[in-house]
């Protein structure tokens, strides 16, 4: 029996394996299952280029606890290790086995073998739940069978051992703080976590399972039950295949497969699949969204040759992404170093680029294959889209050609439909096109109507992020477009006339008139315009310019946007009153001040009641008032 030192260099390192090294104890059996593939897909591969020449059947991995002996077994079929391959691989800390594997066999398409990278500290995270960890081993080739212990001290001993069984089987000694590595439910969940897609199966314990009835079964016969593997893992998830082997209900199989408590079809996928100059593969589904951003708990997987990393995705999978769902599997994410680091990382960078440009392509076929159905799935996908064009110029571009301006009668344009649709109507005395748009129907019912009754289109658009976007919007238009809400302004302002409105009455009587409404309404929260409006049109409504709203929702909503200075901007709205609306004249002719003061005041109450900003106590007592007066009347 040999015992020796492992190199001494690593001195220092079980104790830090033990604490600081990962905060996850947990991630050793993800290690260990991770090299146990590896010597599993080696074997296949050797067999495959016919460099062994034996028959290996479907090799499976095994875990397997025992209580009594305090032990955690994982046990594979693979390559196995000679004893010098044991002293090399083993106890030389931090070499890597695999890198040398694929030295070795580069020239016989190794790539397909799918070998499973570095993962830290592999081996040796084993340290981290066990005081001492055993290994037999039996090489494939002739080489006799290696027994390999340590007992977390730099001290090992290797001897021969008599096992026949071609693989290795790993023992940890769990330590008394780490029982819970012993127990069922928690092994099985950890499998599930980490392994469930694994390429390798893995049996855990085993299961009872109903056999199909026979053909002459008789009336009222129990199925009979055998006990069979319990396989833990799909070796073979939906993204390990070509698109083309997979109809819609596979996808969705899948997505129940990655999610089993959602119950909601996904709207749409996105298969990834790319092999240079990065390798990445991976499905992405469209849930369905609400507009509430934060609501999100089932995240996109990050996996690396079939075993999960983590579900945090963050700066590999651009931010607008995050909302999606799915998975993404690719070697070529560098994973032991900080998040900052990652973002600058140029092959991670073109990840990010290569998933927002499939992003826009799929977006784009499905609205060019089935506009309706794509209309329809619209305010479930517009809250992605919409912080897309927002955050990532190239996006933005090429969202022009699918992103939807639907209005509040729910027809939906392009832009460019939009601008075709009113630009001999709706532009501005500068000739700028006016977008008019809602961002709530119900509560600016009033203006949205009289914009209609005008013959102008009225959008509806109501995401949070909206005002960032709409500003963005008219950046890249130039400013040869503004967007403005319709309650904005009336829009006989906003949109240019053919002719003017003549107004019925003088200056002078304008004048007058704006004295009185002035005498009555609180000045520091409104300003009055005399306006020559159409006579049909309210008599008063209360605006509030677009870029004040719109600099304020971007305060509020973050991000950009706010102005200084900007923090305690008072509320302050245009009171605007059409000087061709009857009542107008009513008010200028009242005999006595004190009856034009009192029809003032009902009708900046009416205004505020039909814009929805009577509130509080001005409500109470406008309601009061009211039901006096039928009483009287
Ligand atoms: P890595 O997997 O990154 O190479 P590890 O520390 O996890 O690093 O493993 C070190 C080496 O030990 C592996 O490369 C492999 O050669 C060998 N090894 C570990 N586990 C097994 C196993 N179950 N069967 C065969 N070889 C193994
Ligand atoms: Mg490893």
């Amino acid at each position: 029996m040999a015992k020796g030192n492992i190199n001494v260099s690593v001195e220092n390192i079980f104790p830090l394996i033990k604490k600081f090294l990962y905060s996850d104890h947990e991630i050793f059996l993800r290690e260990l299952i991770s090299n146990a593939t590896d010597a599993t897909l080696k074997m296949e591969h050797l067999v495959r280029i016919g460099e062994a020449k034996i028959e290996i059947g479907t090799p499976k991995i095994e875990v397997k606890i025992n209580k009594e002996n305090n032990t955690l077994h994982i046990i594979d079929e693979g390559v196995g290790m000679s004893q010098e391959e044991v002293k090399k691989y083993i106890n030389e800390v931090a070499f890597s086995g695999a890198e040398e594997f694929l030295e070795k066999y580069k020239d016989s398409d190794a790539k397909e073998t799918g070998i499973i990278g570095h993962f830290g500290l592999g081996f040796y995270s084993a340290f981290m739940v066990a005081n001492k960890v055993e290994i037999f081993t039996k090489s494939w080739t002739d080489e006799p069978a290696a027994h390999w212990t340590c007992e977390g001290t730099t001290e090992f001993s290797l001897e021969e051992h008599d096992r026949t069984t071609r693989g290795t089987e790993i023992v940890l000694h769990i330590n008394d703080d780490e029982q819970e590595f012993l127990e069922e439910a928690r092994i099985g969940e950890l499998l599930v976590k980490y392994n469930k897609f694994m390429p390798v199966q893995i049996k855990f314990g085993t299961k009872e399972k109903e056999l199909p009835l026979p053909e002459d079964a008789k009336e009222g016969e129990e199925p009979k039950k055998v006990t069979v593997d319990d396989i833990i893992n799909n070796p073979a998830p939906a993204w390990t295949k070509q698109p083309n082997e997979l109809e819609d209900d596979d996808y969705n199989a899948f997505y129940k497969e990655l999610y089993p408590t959602q119950f909601e079809e996904p709207l749409f996928h996105i298969h990834l699949n790319v092999d240079y100059p990065f390798n990445l593969t991976g499905i992405l589904y469209f849930p369905k969204m609400s507009n509430d951003m934060g609501m999100q708990k089932d995240k996109i997987q990050l996996y690396q040759n079939q075993v999960y990393v983590t579900d945090n995705v963050e700066g590999i999978v651009p931010e607008f992404l995050t909302m999606l769902k799915g998975v993404i599997d690719s070697p070529d994410i560098p994973l032991n170093v900080s998040r900052s680091y990652l973002q600058a990382d140029g092959a991670v960078k073109k990840i990010s680029s290569y998933i927002t440009r499939k992003v826009a392509d799929k977006l784009k076929s499905l609205f060019n294959n089935n506009r309706e159905d794509f209309e329809k799935k619209w305010n479930d996908i517009k809250v992605v889209i919409e912080y897309g064009m927002l955050t990532e110029d190239k996006f933005f571009e090429k969202a022009q050609k699918f992103n939807l301006y639907p209005t509040v009668d729910e027809t939906y344009f392009t832009f460019e439909e939009l601008e075709e649709k009113i630009q001999t109507n709706q532009t501005d005395k500068d000739d700028k096109l006016v977008v008019l748009y809602s961002s709530n129907k119900e509560a600016q019912h009033g203006a949205i109507k009289s914009a209609k009754d005008k013959g102008y289109e009225v959008l509806l658009l109501d995401s949070p992020i909206v005002s960032h976007l709409i500003q963005k919007i008219e950046t890249e238009k130039e400013n040869k477009v503004s967007f403005v809400r319709v309650d904005s302004d009336h829009v006989d302002n906003l949109i240019k006339k053919d002719e003017e409105q003549a107004s019925k009455l003088s200056d002078e009587e304008k004048e007058k008139l704006k004295e009185r409404f002035e005498t009555v309404v609180p000045k520091e929260k409104y300003t009055v315009q005399i306006e020559a409006l159409d006579s049909k049109s309210a008599p008063l409504m209360i605006t509030q310019p677009e870029f004040m709203r719109r600099m304020k929702e971007m305060q509020q909503s973050g991000g950009g946007g706010g102005m200084f200075g900007m923090g305690n901007m008072p509320e302050m709205y245009n009171l605007v009153v059409n000087a061709n609306h009857p009542l107008a004249s009513d008010i200028l002719s009242a005999e006595k001040k004190e009856g034009s003061q009192k029809m003032i005041k009902q009708c900046l109450d009416l205004a505020l009641l039909s814009q929805g900003m009577l509130k509080g106590e001005a409500l109470t007592n406008f309601v009061s008032a009211n039901f006096d007066k039928i009483h009287n009347s």
